[in-house]
């Protein structure tokens, strides 16, 4: 079959299968609102958890701190190369200063952390050991590395322990990898117990930050520092993509650990730096977050009302973050979800296979701290017109 006969075929399958996407046509972006298509509508799909990417008085101090040299909005090459400027210094140390560890990496993004880290650190004789939610890019770091991957049953750490102790004396090395907060399930790992396991293996533990990141802890930091572990899980992966309203990943680790994959990790080696434009307003971000502790404590408030107001009405609603998932099983019901939610003037995506498991598509609302409740009000009632 020719080329283009045989992908439109394919697209065709996934549209009768409720799978078919497409990028929105988002013409603005504002604070609490996003037009797609023309239509204004409260952005509860947004990671931004903190506003900071909106904040137009942020980006007013930024701009006026680049009136004395705009910070280059190119990088010319890679870090080894001649792409590396003061702006990533600075950013490492602050980052290493933040969680108290003696290192810290910064990334293109999540994606490069994730499919990075893994295959420099993990070799042929090693074995990762993965949550079965882990996020897509972790996966894909655990099919390019060289090492033998098992993955665990989500948050169920008596398996873990199961497959620690049949792995005992047969590996170089056993690698665990979570994330902290579920980008899909609003859940949270157990970090304590993951801590401890780690100890009591030997093996080296790999934390996930991405949606930690600014909501949880008292700066910030993510559910390690809530859980005051920062200085025991061996690598933390943050991203300013999402609640420090930037772009870009950033890792904190050991000295030795930050050489070892300043030598080995391709998507570190071989990709362009990213501008220094970006990374002075990442260390921006991240500096302001530290002190909205205020912010944190509302999001996570108004969270918890919701999922309460959301499980009354007989939704499954798992989690216990700013990420409430609304349960919906069938891709065409949660399609039926989100259509509702939108003709009611919400976005919240319709979240399908491959991104969760078989069966269990959902809504997700993602809340961010500049949401009141009137706001978000009406997502219950809207939802409560489309009970089981
Ligand atoms: N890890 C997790 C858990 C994520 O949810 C994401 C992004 N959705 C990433 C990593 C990737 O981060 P980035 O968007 O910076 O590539």
């Amino acid at each position: 079959m020719q080329f283009h006969e045989r992908i439109t075929a394919e697209l065709g399958q996934l549209k009768e299968r409720d799978r078919l996407r497409a990028v929105p046509e988002v013409t603005s972006r504002d604070g609490r609102f996003i037009s797609i298509g023309g239509r204004r509508l409260m952005n509860l799909s947004s990671n931004d958890y903190l506003g900071l990417g909106d904040d137009q008085e942020l980006r007013r101090v930024y701009f006026e701190s680049c009136r004395s040299g705009l910070p280059p909005l190119g990088s010319s090459s890679s870090r080894l190369l001649t792409g590396s400027h003061p702006l990533y210094d600075e950013l490492e140390q602050e980052l290493a200063g933040l969680y108290g560890r003696e290192a810290a990496m910064v990334f293109n993004s999540g994606y490069h952390a994730n499919t990075g880290i893994l295959p420099a650190l993990a070799g042929r004789h090693d074995l990762v050991l993965s949550d079965r939610l882990n996020h897509a890019s972790i996966i894909d770091g655990m099919k390019i590395a060289d090492a033998r991957w098992e993955r665990y049953p989500h948050g169920d750490y008596l398996h873990l322990e199961e497959l620690l102790e049949a792995a005992r004396g047969r590996y170089r090395q056993i690698f665990i990898i979570s994330e902290s907060v579920f980008s899909m399930d609003g859940d949270l790992a157990d970090l304590r117990r993951l801590v401890e396991l780690k100890k009591r293996h030997d093996a080296v533990l790999i934390i996930d930050e991405a949606h930690g990141t600014g909501v949880f802890g008292q700066r910030g930091l993510g559910l390690t520092e809530n859980e005051g572990v920062t200085g025991e899980v061996d690598i933390i992966i943050g991203t300013f993509g999402k609640a420090l309203g930037s772009a870009g990943a950033y890792a904190v680790m050991d000295r030795v650990v930050r050489q070892y994959l300043v030598n080995t990790m391709r998507t570190f080696i071989f990709t362009t730096a990213l501008p220094p434009v970006t990374l002075g307003w990442s260390l921006l971000t991240l500096r302001r977050q530290v002190g909205m502790q205020v912010e944190r404590r509302a999001l996570l408030a108004l969270a918890s009302r919701l999922r309460s107001e959301i499980s009354a009405l007989g939704f499954e609603v798992p989690g216990e973050s700013h990420i409430v998932p609304v349960t919906a099983g069938a891709d065409s019901r949660a399609l039926k979800m989100a259509a509702a939610l939108r003709d009611a003037g919400f976005l919240a995506m319709a979240v399908r296979p491959p991104s969760v498991p078989e069966n269990s598509a959902r809504v997700r609302i993602s809340l961010r701290s500049i949401l009141g409740w009137d706001d978000i009000a009406g997502v219950a009632g809207c939802l409560g017109g489309l009970r089981r």
